[in-house]
């Protein structure tokens, strides 16, 4: 345990040792005051070092030399490993959290027999992480791009259309609904881009690139502000780079022969 790599969370932030413009995950070493004081699950393996990952009380303080960041905000400070382990062992410890008792019968769960895995003290059931799988579709027409905005997005910015996947449906039936619903267009040729785990808390997104079939913009009231076409020299604000969508933006204008580098993202100042 001495050895292992430790995620230690409070709320949304984890632990992490800052080295000028890095962060470090810290080993079980240390942090073994509060391995001892907490439940650390076992999330998984990484470059042969076993990851723990541990959920600490809001009063929690840092150890010396450490620090509590917000995860999404490691982004650029964390090693790509180290933030996708950081990202599973958050949901690891949401669902852990939030699966104490059984969704069957209502008797308290206690760890498996298998890693990921709680088995309901009562009848038996065994509960597995849940995911919810959303889609993200970039709608292009000749050479423009549809952007719809939320009204809860941050003021001026856009994104890519996107929505839940329900039950009984295929990724490309979402991105159809989803479409039509939030902003009245029908959309054609459907095909799948990429995909990315996001824990906040525990969605996976499924990218897809789709072409404008036919209609009229038309905003779905109370869940899109504004929608509109853009030409890659007019964008709008776009989201940070971390995200699928804004890698669909980027996409669209690359294949535009533009630079997606000039985009401006919600932490960039005006231009
Ligand atoms: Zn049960």
């Amino acid at each position: 345990m001495d050895d292992a790599l430790c995620f230690v969370f409070r709320g949304g932030e984890l632990l992490v040792r800052v080295d000028g413009a890095l962060a470090l995950v810290p080993r079980g070493r240390d942090v073994a005051a509060l391995l001892a004081a907490g439940t650390p699950i076992a999330a998984g393996e990484m470059g042969g070092a076993e990851c723990l990952a541990l959920a600490v009380d809001a009063e929690s303080a840092a150890p010396e030399g450490m620090e509590f960041r917000g995860l999404r905000g490691l982004h650029a400070v964390l090693g790509a490993d180290e933030f996708r382990m950081a990202g599973r062992a958050s949901q690891v410890l949401e669902w852990d959290r939030a699966h104490r008792f059984c969704g069957r019968c209502g008797s308290p769960t206690e760890p498996g027999a298998e890693p990921l895995a709680r088995a309901c003290t009562g009848c038996g059931a065994v509960h597995y992480p849940r995911l919810s799988p959303a889609v993200l579709v970039s709608v292009v027409h000749g050479d423009r791009i549809l952007l719809a905005r939320g009204p809860h997005f941050t003021p001026g910015m856009y994104s890519v259309v996107a929505g839940f996947v329900e039950p009984g449906e295929t990724l490309e039936e979402t991105c159809i609904r989803e479409v039509r619903e939030e902003v009245g267009v029908e959309i054609t040729d459907v095909r799948y881009v990429a995909s990315q785990p996001w824990p906040y808390p525990s969605q996976v997104m499924i990218a897809f690139a789709a072409t404008y079939a036919g209609g009229d913009i038309v905003p779905q009231p109370g869940e899109i502000e504004d929608a509109r076409w853009f030409s890659v020299d007019e964008l709008p604000m776009v989201s940070a780079p971390l995200s699928l969508s804004r890698a669909l933006i980027d996409r669209f204008v690359r294949g535009q022969g533009g630079d997606p580098a000039r985009l401006r993202d919600p932490r960039s100042p005006p231009a």
